[in-house]
């Protein structure tokens, strides 16, 4: 994960802001390292890269591990960050924790369910959004759109900033509304040891990727760590990241994923 948290947070990515390039780019990573990992794009889509209607921006990209049924476990992150600055010495948002580390996590989980080969009853989407930090355009655009059947979708986990603060420690928000999705990150931690914080921010649930999925009524989470002074400033760089918790957040955060799509259907 650390490799890929270094590359997508590296200045030659230019803040991976999602009507750049470097955006793009991004995308085109993502979308080839699950490919490799043998995920295949959402049934009615033939590519991973799904469009969130402004024109020159970078896709959502969405791809997920087939299960037996038309169901769906969707895990989370926003992979654009910010313009770089007009001026001064340092210009280039690295957004290492906002969100490359989230974005890392989707790639490890797409590999580590690749080596595991789960069969399961409903399929595991993972989706990298695009243009969050517009306004959680991307997430906006792919609920309302129905890029996946709403009615079908059991479960959402969004990751966003998962390598920061307490080396041990990760906010989970949501779970009241999403007790299944609490229990199993729970039961996955048994392996792992965080300390989960539950519920301390009942307001993130607005500012999350999660949101339009969860104000529909699909229970939905956001696991995060506490705002820090790095928090959409330049100095969000890689050098200042646990990779230990990102890692951590992942592995739970897959364990949860594969309970909660269920094994094969006899
Ligand atoms: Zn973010």
């Amino acid at each position: 994960m650390l490799e890929d948290i270094t590359w997508l947070s590296s200045d030659e990515m230019n803040g991976r802001h999602f009507l750049s390039l470097e955006a793009k780019k991004a995308a085109k990573f993502i979308a080839d390292e699950w490919k490799a990992s043998g995920f295949v794009p959402l049934p009615s889509f033939d590519s991973m890269y799904i469009p969130i209607g402004i024109p020159n921006a970078a896709p959502n990209v969405a791809a997920m591990w087939e299960g037996k049924e038309k169901s769906y476990v969707i895990v989370m992150a926003h992979y654009d960050h910010l313009k770089p600055k007009r001026e001064g010495e340092d210009r280039i948002f690295n957004g290492a924790d906002d969100n490359a580390s989230g974005t890392a996590a989707l790639i490890a989980i797409a590999k580590a369910i690749h080596t595991l080969k789960p069969h399961l009853t409903s399929s595991i989407v993972l989706l990298a959004t695009s243009a969050e930090e517009a306004g959680l355009v991307g997430a906006t655009h792919f609920a309302n759109e129905e890029c996946l059947p709403m009615h079908r979708i059991k479960a959402v986990i969004n990751l966003d900033m998962i390598s920061r603060g307490d080396p041990n420690t990760i906010f989970l928000e949501g779970s009241p509304d999403a007790p299944s999705i609490s229990v199993a990150l729970q039961n996955a931690n048994k392996e792992v040891g965080l300390t989960i914080v539950r519920d301390k921010h009942p307001d993130w649930m607005y500012r999350g990727d999660q949101r339009p999925f969860w104000q529909a009524g699909i229970p939905s989470v956001f696991l995060s760590v506490e705002d820090h002074e790095d928090y959409h400033m330049v100095t969000d760089e890689v050098d200042r990241i646990i990779p230990e918790l990102a890692a951590k957040t992942a592995e739970i955060t897959l364990h949860a994923a594969i309970e909660l799509a269920g094994p094969r259907v006899p």
